[in-house]
């Protein structure tokens, strides 16, 4: 179990912005990865963002390179062939460096590019990591999208509070993963009761909702844990929609490739999230 650490960014105050705005240098982002035709991270076709940093460290977390908010370098030793090129850039996919910087014009291109395939429902995610902790670069890359009629979405763990910021979206995906703040704490490395707050909060800025938690036995796949969520969210008449989605262990080898002690998490089975299913509300 991975996290156990309390982060040592402020709760719900904007971190110190690593997205290079506050110092009048140009904006940029750190980029862990883009995904583009993607068709998991919102509604239709999309460009997903993956943004380096996260203040949460999930046990469970299937993107851990984007974890930490500088470059990284991934490590698979059964690629490697020994070549002794390292120092040239690994072209055998052994070594993977994780974190690119980039400014919002070089994502535009990127999108410009993707733009036909949006269609009506697509559009722009901005996920990651944490999007929250580089407000800079996630502002000046919503207004060029905005500029060019491209629709922005963002997933986020809420557990910073940028109300400017989070009322520029059409569409925010959050998760929910545990209700108290012991478990949660336990298995993320923080508590829960500033984040269920600002989900409070993001309610009621008129932006569609959209609510997830992340099932992981022996963590949360319990009847118990998903009604209190559910009875949480529905409250909310903004969250418009309620996931419940399985863990996957698409996490492991790249744990294993930063170093870190790969999860030992069960794939919940089909019969169990029909059960848990019935828990969770359908509007
Ligand atoms: S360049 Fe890649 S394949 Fe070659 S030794 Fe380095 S890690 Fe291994
Ligand atoms: S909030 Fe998301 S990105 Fe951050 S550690 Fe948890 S699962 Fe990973």
């Amino acid at each position: 179990m991975s996290g156990s650490v309390e982060s040592g960014f402020a709760v719900g105050e904007r971190t110190a912005d690593i997205s290079g705005g506050d110092n009048a240098e140009p904006v940029y982002g750190l980029v862990a990865d883009i995904e583009r035709g993607s068709l998991h991270d919102g509604p239709g076709i999309r460009t997903a963002v993956f943004m380096k940093g996260c203040p949460l460290d999930c046990a469970w977390c299937h993107n851990p390179e984007c974890i930490s908010p500088k470059p990284q370098t991934l490590y698979y030793p059964e690629k490697c062939v020994g070549c002794g090129h390292c120092a040239d850039g690994c072209h055998n996919g052994a070594r993977v460096v994780c974190g690119k910087r980039m400014t919002p014009d070089e994502l535009l291109l990127v999108l410009l590019e993707d733009r036909e395939y949006y269609g009506d429902t697509g559009g722009l995610t901005l996920t990651g990591g944490e999007p929250l902790m580089q407000p800079a670069f996630a502002r000046e890359l919503i207004r060029l999208a905005r500029r060019e009629r491209i629709g922005v979405a963002v997933e986020t763990s809420l557990y910073y509070y940028d109300e400017e910021l989070l009322k520029s979206f059409d569409l925010i995906m959050f998760d929910l993963k545990l209700p108290d703040d012991e478990r949660h704490r336990k298995y993320t490395g923080v508590g829960v009761t500033n984040i269920k707050e600002h989900i409070l909060k993001v309610a009621r800025l008129g932006v569609k909702l959209l609510a997830r938690t992340p099932v992981v036995p022996g963590v949360n796949a319990d009847i118990e844990t998903i009604a209190e969520i559910s009875d949480f969210l529905y409250s909310l008449p903004a969250v418009y929609k309620y996931e419940l989605l399985p863990y996957h262990p698409l996490g492991r080898p790249k744990r294993e490739a930063l170093g870190l002690r790969p999860d030992r998490f069960d794939v919940p089975d089909r019969k169990l999230m029909e059960e848990l299913n019935r828990y969770a509300f359908v509007r």
